[in-house]
This record gives C-alpha cells, structure tokens and sequence, in this order.
C-alpha cells in the first residue's frame, strides 16, 4: 500500500483516506486564514426570547413531537432520567436534554412498516392514548399531524379512525430521534449570536449529553429490530446542514450498511486490527495524535474531504452502549475537547461510527468531527479530487496549541496532549489478531 498521507516537493499534501479511499489535496499558502470569517449578530436578545429563539428551545416544548425521555439534573448533582411525560407535565421540572421523534424523519415509520412489516412498539399505543386525553396535549400532536401532512401534500386522516390513530402513534415510535441539548445561547447571552455549542458546555454536561445519546442509540435499536444500523450524527450550524442553531444530535436507524460501512466491514475482515494499523499507526508515524485519556485518543484526520478530528475509544467495548460510564466520559471529554478547540462559530459535523450489531467483524466506537469551512466546487465533482484548505499536520497543530490553551484555563477534562501522548493501542474485540 502506497502511503496515505505525503507532502510534495513544492508543499503541496495528497492525501488518500484509509478507511474511504477518498482523495484530497492540500495546496500550500492558503491553511493560516482563520477558519470562519466573523459575521457578529448583535441582535440583542432578552432573557424571555432567550427560551424561544427556535422550536428545540425548552420555552417551546409543545412544538416538538411528544417527548421520549428527558434528563434532569438535581442541585446536587444527581442526574435522573424522566420517560413518556405528558404534556400537562413538561414544564414542571427543567431538563437539561430531551429527546423526541423527528418530525420530518428521513427514515419514516411508515417506511418501517411497509417494507419490513415493522410494528408499533409495545405500549406506544397506549402511551398515544393517554397522551392526546390531555387537552394541551391533542392539540400538540394536531398541530403537528397538520404540519406534517401539510409538508408531505397529503390529506388529514379523520380524527379517531384507525388512520389517524396510526399517524399519532408514529409521532412516539419513531427511529428518527432527535437529542437536544438544554441552551440555545450561552447563559446570559446579550446577542443573538452567542450561540451554545457542544464545546461551551462544562464538562459534566458534555459528559451527559453524550451518556444520554448512547441510551438513546440502545433504545432506537431495542424499539426497530429491523434497523442494521443506527447513524447517530450532529449537525452543527446551517452551513453543516442543520435546522436549527441549536446544539442537538440525531439518531436514524437503516435498514441497510451504505457504502462506506460496508466497503469497512471488508477491510476489516482482511486486517481484524484495521482501525490500529490503518488509522492510529498512521496517526503516530505522522505526529498527528493530539489527545489521549484513560479509555480513548484523538488524532487529526487523514483523507477527509473537510479538515477532521476522530476519537476513537481504546477500551476492549465495541458498542457504544457496553462502555462503562468511565469509558464513555473519557470519549466525551475528548470529543468535548475538540469541540472547545475549534469553536462554536465554526459549523461543523460530528459523526459516530460504531460495529453495526449484527456484524461480525471488530469495529471499535468512533467520532469524526468536520470542520465545514469550504464548499465543494466543480473541480471536485469532475475530478473526485477533493481540494482542502488545511492538511492533517496544520490541523494537528492549531487542535494542539488550543487545547494546551484550554486545559491550563481548566475548560476542558484532564488529558495528554499531543507528544504527551502515549500508549496508543485500541483495544476492540481484536487482541488475538495483534
Ligand atoms: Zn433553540
């Protein structure tokens, strides 16, 4: 194999991504520009707007499909998790996240049943019932049934018949889950533009989000048998391709790999230590490693269309959900960490990856994060060689000199940072094959 990452005589790097085969190129001179030009908002915001500035804002609750599940954290520090309230209920204790049925799922219930004879959830229906008995809560799940067949061109079913029943109950089933976190703005925002992102949380609550989308996972999977797969993925201003400017995740379960799991899962039958041998030695050869803690490591990107950050949990766990908490603070507090570094005025993907269930081949969990700062042209649609602003090395050392910046000002987790770091070995269900 030729080597993925090599930088030419005149400067310019060409890369090719291990996993993906994507090609990229880095032309030298351009990767010293800030990330994003700064556009300021200086729309002043009062504390009332502050909690209605879009429809995932907790002032605004009954404009979102019922709720799955909330987490609210007491004063002391213990944190519950609340499932199926009614809508009489949702303002009498504040949640730090909630999570809920996209309204507009790309995979829809529909979808399920159809094509995969998929049913309704035990106790959904029931759920449904008591739900819309509820004044305040009927008129929630019409406003949005009239929403939806509204955006879809189709007619209301009558209310009450066995058509209707089955629309209202698929805004509770549903595997296409959104998680969304408690601020829009940062805390005492003045302006519009003070935007609460995934970085601007403390620690503890990143670690929170990021444990409460986990169980949200385990849930989508348990409540659609008939996924193969759950995508989990957070979009991160509009330029990222959200909806809203609103720190949320989503979770859509589908019924088959997509060419990027799949093309994976072969080489990952070949090489059993693919990730070891194709990302991280690469990573380390290359002095790209720029995080490391007890249970997982960051490393700047090789072969992405975007500059991009991955974490990868080192723990012997594949699945998201069979970490111990420890391990799945350790990969948050990374995650969290490159968020912190790379701002919250800089839109952004974060996308998991994880074995799906039924495979049999090792996969340990991981996490990219894309920086959306350059917008594909027709060079790259003619070529299938995508020109990046910023290679892996340029990445690796901003990533680095901001984090050695943010742990001394005690805002991001305890970690080694990046020539720190040592012990670089992922652990995934693969030990036998090292
Ligand atoms: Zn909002």
């Amino acid at each position: 194999m030729t080597e993925p990452l090599v930088r030419l005589a005149d400067g310019t790097v060409k890369q090719v991504s291990p996993l993906t085969g994507t090609t990229v190129w880095t032309v030298p001179g351009r990767g010293g520009r800030p990330l994003v030009p700064p556009t300021p908002d200086w729309r002043p915001v009062s504390a009332h707007d502050r909690d209605r500035l879009c429809v995932f804002c907790w002032g605004r609750m009954l404009e979102t499909t019922p709720e799955k599940s909330r987490l609210v954290v007491a004063s002391d520090g213990t944190a519950s998790t609340l499932d199926g309230l009614p809508a009489s209920q949702l303002g009498a204790s504040t949640p730090e996240l909630r999570s809920f049925a996209n309204l507009f799922e790309i995979v829809s219930q529909r979808y399920w049943r159809t094509n995969h004879g998929a049913r309704t959830p035990d106790g959904v229906h029931a759920r449904a019932q008591a739900y819309v008995a509820e004044p305040e809560g009927r008129a929630q799940v019409e406003a949005l049934l009239a929403a939806r067949v509204s955006a879809a061109g189709t007619q209301l079913a009558p209310a009450g018949s066995p058509a209707w029943w089955q629309d209202v109950d698929d805004l509770f089933a549903g595997s296409h889950d959104v998680v969304v976190a408690r601020r829009h703005l940062v805390d005492g925002a003045q302006f519009a533009d003070e935007l609460a992102g995934a970085g601007t949380l403390d620690v503890a609550e990143h670690r929170r989000f990021v444990a409460f989308t986990v169980e949200a996972l385990r849930r989508v999977y348990e409540a659609q048998p008939a996924a193969r797969y759950v995508a989990v993925f957070q979009n991160w201003l509009r330029p990222a391709g959200a909806s809203q400017d609103h720190l949320h995740k989503q979770l859509v379960a589908i019924d088959e790999d997509g060419p990027q799991l799949a093309r994976e899962l072969v080489l990952a039958e070949q090489d059993p230590a693919l990730y070891q041998h194709a990302v991280l030695d690469l990573a380390v050869r290359h002095g790209l490693v720029v995080a490391r803690n007890e249970h997982a490591v960051a490393v700047a990107g090789v072969g992405h269309r975007y500059p991009s950050l991955e974490v990868y949990s080192t723990a012997p766990a594949q699945l998201p959900w069979e970490h111990t908490p420890a391990q799945v603070d350790a990969f948050a507090d990374l995650l969290h960490a490159l968020h912190a570094a790379t701002g919250a005025q800089v839109p952004s993907n974060e996308e998991w990856h994880h074995r799906p269930p039924g495979a049999h081949q090792p996969m340990p969990w991981r996490a990219v994060l894309k920086w959306r700062v350059s917008t594909l042209a027709g060079f790259e649609g003619g070529t299938r060689i995508n020109v990046n602003t910023i290679d892996p090395w340029q990445v690796a050392e901003r990533v680095v000199a901001r984090l050695h910046e943010l742990r001394a000002a005690g805002r991001v987790a305890p970690m080694a940072i990046g020539h720190q770091c040592e012990d670089l070995v992922l652990r995934y269900g693969q030990e036998a094959a090292r």
